[in-house]
């Protein structure tokens, strides 16, 4: 069976839920094969992990030079894995650099590309959702290796452990692929909340929430449940919240066990970041929004009445 390869990743020395998703997507198509690349010691402390989510192989290329620049390294040693090891795919997971990794590696290995896929078959055909989930494109990429990456939270994993071996990458860095060295890492304060796209629950506030202060009602509740705070496009350019917790069409994908709307009608593209959550809640004081077609439970009503009584609710549980 040929190898299908998993780029890893992670986050705070831990797998990131995405790569999960994509070694489950991996088996569907061939065997999975997870590739670690980062500073030394980062493939020890997730290799029991890969192995039970399901990685067959896990190919290492750890040090400076590949986790001391920008995305050209690891397009480099993907690359050299691809001409090695002829997988059937490779999948990567749909973030900026992931995007950047793959776009770069297809054009070194003459590879087609697709990006966004929502789903993919044992043929290697990817499904995408386009134009805010309106519509469903099949595609397949030509050639002998399909690079596609994939969007987090579209799949669900299901982890079933594999051998995990290890296998050490020997990879020279070109100079070309050094030009750009990142010199700091300054890591984005999130408090004690989880990150949006890992998190079980969210709780996402929209226009109605009429301010940046009114935001603390969203960060309450959403704190008495341990979950990520979301905000709607609409939130989001009223400099209500910052724009790395949009949720939809052109922000993040979530699909938590419970997410919360507050204050959001359910605009088609902000539904196209959020409809495949479990249990959907809506909090929204017009009885026609949209957003109650969509939602499993629904509250008419204020949200700074339902809100803070809801979190109160919640923190008497406790
Ligand atoms: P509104 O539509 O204005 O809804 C506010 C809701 O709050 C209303 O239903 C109102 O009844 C309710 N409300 C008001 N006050 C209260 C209160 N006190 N208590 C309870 N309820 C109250 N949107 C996204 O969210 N994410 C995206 O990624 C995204 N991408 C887009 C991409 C494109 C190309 C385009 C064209 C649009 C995109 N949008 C996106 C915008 C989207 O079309 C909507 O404009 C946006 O989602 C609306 O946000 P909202 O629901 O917060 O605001």
């Amino acid at each position: 069976m040929a190898e299908v390869l998993v780029l890893v990743e992670t986050q705070d020395g831990e797998l990131k839920k995405a790569t999960g998703e994509l070694l489950t997507a991996a088996r569907t198509i061939g065997e999975p094969s997870a590739v670690v690349l980062g500073p030394a010691g980062t493939a020890d402390a997730i290799a029991s992990a890969l192995a039970e989510a399901g990685a067959e192989k896990i190919y290492v290329a750890e040090g400076d030079d590949v986790a001391g620049y920008s995305v050209a390294p690891k397009a480099e040693v993907l690359a050299q894995l691809v001409s090695e090891k002829s997988p059937a795919a490779v999948l990567i997971a749909s973030s900026q650099d992931g995007k950047e990794i793959a776009g770069r590696l297809a054009l070194k290995t003459g590879n087609g590309l697709l990006t966004d896929a929502v789903d993919v078959d044992a043929d290697g055909v990817a499904t995408q959702s386009i134009f805010a989930g309106a519509m469903t494109v099949k595609s397949k990429v030509k050639g002998p290796v399909a690079i596609i990456t994939v969007r987090p939270n579209s799949i669900a994993a299901q982890p079933q452990a594999g051998a995990g071996a290890r296998e050490d990458v020997q990879v020279q860095i070109s100079d070309a692929a050094k030009r750009s060295a990142i010199l700091d890492r300054v890591e984005e304060s999130t408090g004690s909340r989880p990150e949006l796209t890992e998190a079980n629950i969210v709780v996402s506030g929209g226009r109605g929430v009429a301010s940046a202060e009114n935001f603390k009602v969203i960060e309450d509740f959403a704190d008495s449940m341990k979950a990520a705070v979301g905000a709607s496009r609409a939130a989001v350019d009223s400099g209500f919240y910052p724009h790395q917790f949009q949720v939809g069409q052109t922000g993040k994908t979530v699909s938590p066990q419970l997410y919360v709307a507050c204050g959001i009608s359910g605009a088609i593209q902000h539904r196209a970041g959020m409809q495949t959550s479990k249990t959907i809640v809506a909090v929204n004081k017009d009885p026609e929004a949209p957003i109650f077609e969509l939602a499993d439970f629904g509250v008419v009503g204020d949200l700074f009445n339902v809100v803070p009584q809801a979190t109160e609710a919640v923190k008497a549980r406790k």
